[in-house]
């Protein structure tokens, strides 16, 4: 457990301090839009801007992960950036470090507790009731109403490969900043920012009670969605409404590839190899391969799966996907005893060959 310390200093104190104090090239968090209706991830240069930074609205545009990969892939940025991230966009940033999608130096990775995030379709700025019980929940350490099924579930809520964390389940979002400093880098920021090591703060209780409730949530959600594929014909009837627009491999954080094998030219077919599989099957549902699109996206991409929930919130048929990608994602992972996300160093399964590994399907 890293020690806990009272920063005496609310979020916009925070950031003003970092543009203050560090040597920042800039910030990069959930920040309002002119709209005044909705949030994105957006890299702030200048401080005066930050009075708009909402790092903790509960919305997820996009996986920041994506983002993060965009600044950096090419070369790391030329000076610092501060970075706010959910701790599924930090285990997506870890697995696409792996593959050599994102790089961390000169980043300084600012994850914080998470309580979850609506539908994006279904919370605005404007939204003050729901925003209001968001709160609570927050305080009381309690699932919100609302929060998408995969975050109701999520268990894995306290970030990991942070710099700096803040602890904020079971506290109020206005007070000042309860941190903690995981990594060196984050222990030599917090000395550059004059954080006092010596008032510290205890662990909230309310963290392990939304943790209880989660694993409660997250067991129900696994019996529900494998009950739900269970055989061929579970798994066609779970993607019969699918409309093969593969939004949700487009906002995958992890489905990286700039062409992806399946929109490719090997699934152009010659006019004739339809017409020979619609006499195999004496029917042909168009356009082809919807299902083989998903398992072999699985294959590709499940053992790195962190569960962020982008893949449904952008399905517009309301195919429970990322529900389904967490439980089989989770198989798979347990399989090669993997944890996605977890640790930067630890190389990919499918990267690495070991002699004595999966004995039990040899025979
Ligand atoms: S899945 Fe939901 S609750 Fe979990 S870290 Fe991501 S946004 Fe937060
Ligand atoms: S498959 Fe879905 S839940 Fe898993 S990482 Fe990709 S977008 Fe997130
Ligand atoms: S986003 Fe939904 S409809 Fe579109 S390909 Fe994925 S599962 Fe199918």
């Amino acid at each position: 457990m890293q020690t806990l310390i009272d920063s005496r200093m609310t979020m916009p104190d925070f950031i003003a301090a970092l543009f203050d104090k560090l040597d920042l090239a800039g910030v990069a968090a959930m920040t309002k839009l002119p709209s005044g209706e909705k949030a994105a991830y957006t890299l702030l240069t200048d401080k005066d801007d930050i009075e708009d930074c909402v790092p903790y609205f509960p919305a997820m545009p996009a996986n920041a992960a994506r983002a993060v990969s965009k600044f950096t892939r090419q070369a790391p940025p030329s000076k610092q950036v501060a970075v706010f991230l959910r701790p599924c966009e930090l285990r997506a940033l870890t697995e696409l470090v792996k593959i050599k999608q994102a790089a961390v130096d000169n980043l300084l990775i600012i994850g914080f507790d998470c309580a979850g995030v609506f539908p994006f379709s279904k919370i605005r700025l404007s939204d003050e009731l729901k925003l209001k019980e968001y709160r609570e929940a927050v305080a009381k350490g309690k699932n919100c109403e609302g929060i998408r099924p995969v975050c109701s579930a999520c268990t894995r809520f306290v970030p990991e490969g942070a710099d700096i964390a803040i602890s904020f389940i079971g506290r109020n979002l206005d007070e000042p900043l309860v941190l903690s400093f995981p990594s060196e880098k984050g222990k030599e920021a917090a000395k550059t920012l004059g954080l006092d090591s010596s008032s510290k703060v205890e662990a909230s209780p309310a963290v392990d009670s939304l943790a209880e409730e989660r694993g409660g949530a997250e067991k129900k959600l696994t019996e529900k969605i494998e009950e739900a594929l269970s055989g061929t014909d579970g798994l066609i009837s779970v993607f019969d409404k699918c409309i093969s627009c593969h939004a949700c491999s487009h906002v995958c954080p992890i489905c990286y590839c700039k062409n992806c094998y399946f929109e490719s030219q090997t699934f152009e077919y010659f006019p004739e190899s339809y017409f020979t599989r619609m006499r195999e099957k004496g029917a042909l549902r168009l356009p082809v391969d919807r299902v083989l699109f998903h398992l072999g996206r699985l294959s590709h991409m499940g053992l790195s799966c962190v569960a962020c929930g982008m893949c449904e919130d952008a399905c517009p048929v309301n195919i429970p996907v990322s529900q389904i990608f967490k439980t089989a994602g989770a198989k798979a992972q347990a399989l090669f005893g993997y944890i996605p996300g977890k640790n930067r160093d630890e190389p990919l399964p499918l990267l690495t060959f070991s002699e004595r590994e999966l004995e039990e399907f040899e025979d």
